[in-house]
């Protein structure tokens, strides 16, 4: 049965050769955490700040701030934590940052783009996360929403470095972050797909619209071809600074909600990604489907996904060869 298959999850998040693909889960709050903490989540691969502040008509003091920070890292001692600036507007307004009456929200003044008209707003964030990180064991990474440049990223990477903060990455979640993605990884650490987003822009359809659902599919080629530039931008950006002080991996992970689809998680890892963030409900689905694949088989899905000329044609190849998906119903 379902549940008896799903019972064996246990945190330990790898492949059916042992290869590890961390699986941290989305959060909005502390409450939240405490129950990803309890569902095995490895640590949290996006924490919503806008979500702690979602009532409020002005901007929280840092105070504040770091009290909801901290509760989160503390319900994570000692594990990774990536916290999102403020991403308001669009979907999430918050009314001492976005512009109720801009014409066309998704593509306004949101996410990053907020520190152009509410200056100050994301040092103090940013102030707040390192003292709520000064203060817990947590391992606190910091990223930024709807970068589109490289100019951003390396900006954004200054106000963490001023602020102490020892990590920065960005979401991917606009084309032309994902198409630039060797230039944009060069500034910061880390990268995580906002596939969400990402889908949205790409196929031009609004997320929140029922009738443009088929195209909102990350599935969809042209989404899973920016996800495999990201992946190859960052392995270059990685390159390029080899022998500098600046060398490193630079890990792509995904924090929408292709994550916490079964089939295409498998397709993700084949791609590259390095750790999958999801609402802690989907963590027992996916770790029960990925400990069914090797790398070298996760590999092959993808590039089949890749081939597909459809959403659909790309799900049902890869749903066809992951027999556990028919035992998970
Ligand atoms: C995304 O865009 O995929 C994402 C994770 O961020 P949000 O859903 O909060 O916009
Ligand atoms: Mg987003």
């Amino acid at each position: 049965t379902q549940a008896s298959t799903l019972a064996a999850f246990s945190g330990n998040n790898a492949l059916a050769d042992g290869f590890r693909v961390p699986l941290l889960a989305n959060v909005g709050t502390g409450a939240d955490a405490v129950k990803a903490a309890d569902a095995g989540a490895e640590g949290v691969g996006l924490l919503r700040t806008e979500f702690c502040f979602l009532d409020r008509d002005d901007e929280p003091s840092v105070e504040e701030q770091i009290a909801a920070y901290g509760a989160v890292f503390a319900a994570f001692p000692g594990k990774k934590v990536v916290v999102r600036t403020l991403d308001a507007g669009a979907d999430k307004p918050l009314p001492f940052l976005t512009n109720a009456d801009e014409p066309n929200p998704a593509l306004g003044v949101r996410g990053y783009r907020t520190d152009l008209t509410s200056p100050g707003v994301l040092e103090r964030q940013l102030e707040a996360i390192a003292a709520a990180e000064a203060a817990h064991q947590a391992e606190v990474w910091v990223m930024a929403p709807m970068i589109s440049t490289a100019d951003e990223a390396a900006r954004f990477a200054s106000l963490c470095s001023a602020a102490g903060l020892r990590t920065p990455g960005v979401m991917v979640e606009v084309p032309s972050a994902a198409l630039t993605a060797s230039t944009v990884l060069r500034e910061v650490s880390f990268a995580s797909l906002g596939t969400n987003d990402l889908t949205q822009y790409a196929m031009a359809a609004d997320r929140q619209l029922g009738p443009l659902a088929s195209l909102n599919d990350p599935w969809q080629p042209a989404v899973l071809q920016l996800v495999k530039l990201t992946v190859d931008g960052a392995a270059a950006a990685s390159t390029v600074l080899a022998g500098t002080a600046a060398a490193a991996t630079k890990p792509v992970g995904v924090c929408g909600e292709a994550a916490a689809d079964p089939a295409l998680a498998v397709v993700l890892v084949g791609l590259g990604v390095a750790t999958l963030s999801m609402s802690a409900r989907a963590l027992a689905a996916v770790s029960t489907v990925l400990a069914t694949v090797t790398v070298e088989q996760a590999r092959n899905l993808a590039v089949a996904a890749l081939a597909a000329p459809s959403a659909s044609a790309a799900r049902q190849t890869v749903r066809a060869q992951l027999p556990i998906l028919v035992e998970l119903g």
